[in-house]
């Protein structure tokens, strides 16, 4: 899960690290208020959204009086920023910047630990620092035995470029950082800019955080901090259902039992798709014990979709024999009726799969496509869905006859 500004601010300052916290408004009168409050100007207005680039989206802006500030309040809010409607301004007092720079801890997969990314040079997109000018960024692996400590700290401002007044004054602070990151099982915190004001003083002007949500059962207070309004409604209503689902962004919706089935799923049809440019559009396992009505609630989301053009279901019987799940797509289509407008092409295999077919052939539903293969029915899948989008030299070259087949 990630965090909004003014959350990560509210963290930050838990744990000591030195923050100007302001007011969350959602009108523009409030905004007004806040500004009031705050007394002394400029006061900084920004927009709560989930997405770096606020400043250059026109989203943070410095108000002299608190007119300017409603008026800036009245302008940011409900803009769209990269897909991200602004429900939220966050008022604070402006700082006096002397310098601004980066500072980051994350989780790098590849390496397989915490690294830190830190620079003289902050403000800016860091994606375009590192490209331009790598040797300004420093980059350190975390012993995760011992994280960040001041030794620690100070090498890591060593290799960034700062002075040894600078790093006395920053070492503290994200030693701090580095608390945070831990004590909230945190993969992502990020500060930028990290700023020195005019007065010297160091503060987090900007902060990101993104939470592991594999350790949200040991931190209670993590489930306040979500907002559903910025999550994509297809996930809220899957995770509302019990759906083990992940949107992508591609065009055949995919549903399978088992993780491992639907990961080599999404391989095959990314495969089969790539002559066409269509993709998968979702991770989606239904698990072992599909009932029609988990398999309706999983046809249902992917349908609910408007990417999607075709579905691939491919499923493999074990505990759950294929009849059942034959069953349960039939059961799901007749739930689903009108709501269900694209091919969907099935593959059945193990246990039971010569009962599993029959029901499908003798239901004989207008949208079902039933393939042999894992292969072909990708294939088939993709090919549905490059027809639909009028991709060139797109045909469906899969015809199955089912009866013909006795199947
Ligand atoms: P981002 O664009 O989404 O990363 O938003 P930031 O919070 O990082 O703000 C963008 C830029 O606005 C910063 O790099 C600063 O230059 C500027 N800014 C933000 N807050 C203040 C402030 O309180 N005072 C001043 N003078 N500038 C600020
Ligand atoms: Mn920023």
């Amino acid at each position: 899960m990630d965090l909004y500004e003014y959350q990560a601010k509210d963290i930050f300052d838990a744990y000591g690290v030195p923050v100007v916290t302001g007011v969350v408004c959602t009108t523009p009168e409030e905004a007004r208020k806040a500004a009031e409050s705050v007394g002394v100007f400029p006061v900084v207005v920004k927009a709560q959204v989930k997405i770096g680039g606020r400043g250059k989206a026109g989203g943070v802006k410095l108000a002299w009086s608190a007119d300017e500030a409603e008026g800036w309040a009245r302008q940011i809010l409900g803009m769209d920023i990269k897909g991200h409607t602004v429900y939220s301004v966050l008022v604070a007092a402006g700082v006096d910047i002397a310098e601004e720079y980066y500072f980051s801890i994350l989780l790098d997969r590849a390496e397989r630990c915490d690294i830190v990314l830190c620079s003289k040079e902050g403000g800016m997109d860091i994606e375009t620092l590192a490209k331009e000018r790598p040797e300004a960024l420093a980059r350190v692996s975390l012993d995760p035995a011992i994280g960040i400590n001041p030794e620690v700290a100070r090498a890591i401002l060593g290799e960034a470029g700062f002075d040894a007044e600078e790093t006395e004054a920053i070492a503290p602070v994200i030693v701090d950082l580095w608390k945070v990151y831990q004590g909230e099982d945190a993969t992502l915190v990020e500060v930028n800019p990290l700023v020195k004001a005019t007065d010297g003083k160091i503060i987090a002007l900007d902060g990101k955080i993104s939470l592991d949500d594999n350790a949200s059962f040991r931190h209670e207070a993590h489930a306040a901090l979500a907002d559903r309004r910025s999550d994509d409604a297809l996930e809220v209503a899957a995770q509302e259902a019990g759906l083990n689902y992940v949107r992508l962004e591609g065009e055949v919706g995919i549903i399978g039992n088992g993780a491992g089935l639907v990961m080599s799923t999404l391989d095959v049809v990314a495969m089969a798709g790539e002559p066409y440019d269509v993709r998968p559009a979702n991770f989606l396992d239904i698990g072992g014990g599909a009932s029609a009505e988990v398999m309706a609630k999983g046809l249902g989301v992917i349908l609910h979709d408007q990417q999607v053009q075709s579905v691939f279901v491919n499923v493999f019987g074990g505990i759950t024999a294929c009849d059942e799940v034959a069953r349960g797509i039939i059961g799901a289509l007749e739930i689903l009726g009108d709501e269900a407008t694209k091919p969907i092409v099935v593959r059945l295999d193990g246990n039971s799969v010569e009962e599993g077919r029959e029901i499908l052939g003798q239901a004989g539903h207008p949208l079902v496509t039933m393939v042999d293969t894992m292969d072909a029915a990708a294939a088939a899948a993709a090919e549905f869905a490059a027809v639909t989008l009028g991709r060139e030299d797109a045909k469906v070259t899969v015809t199955i006859d089912i009866e013909a087949e006795g199947k």
